[in-house]
């Protein structure tokens, strides 16, 4: 774990990037955006993410990039699945937190079309705290 990063202590069980379990095996955790401080949260936002410390897609070894890629596709077939969604966005950014982490985040049907693909989130249907949390177990049947 590297000190002060906001990704491990998130994977340790704290932090204020604590967000609702979805998958997890030794070397990926998924987990779903959590509820802002209103309490309520965009439905579909899903993180995967290396259990290791490790900054960037170019720095993780082969079998990580593997594993990451097929779980960032089971992660938008989930969403696809469960949510009446128009698309799948994935995108990896990580100029915030240098620890690796991809967005696979939905766009709901009826978005529209001048909302850019990076504010589908901005519009997507808000739940509550647990709303979300029980909207990730149920997505963890689709990981394996
Ligand atoms: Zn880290």
């Amino acid at each position: 774990m590297a000190d002060e990063c906001l990704i491990c202590e998130k994977h340790a069980g704290r932090g204020e990037l604590l967000a609702p379990m979805v998958w997890a095996d030794e070397s990926v955790v998924v987990t779903h955006r959590g509820a802002d401080p209103t309490g309520y949260g965009p439905l579909g936002y899903l993180f995967v993410e290396t259990r290791r410390h490790v900054e960037s897609w170019d720095a993780m070894e082969p079998d990580e990039v593997a594993i990451v890629a097929h779980t960032a596709w089971a992660a938008a077939r989930a969403l696809r699945a469960e949510l009446p969604v128009e698309h799948v966005f994935t995108a990896i950014v990580g100029r915030r937190v240098p620890h690796f982490h991809q967005h696979v985040f939905a766009r709901f049907r009826g978005t529209p079309s001048e909302v850019d693909w990076l504010e589908s989130p901005l519009v997507a249907p808000e739940r509550s705290a647990s709303e979300i949390a029980e909207f990730a177990t149920r997505l963890s049947r689709y990981f394996t």
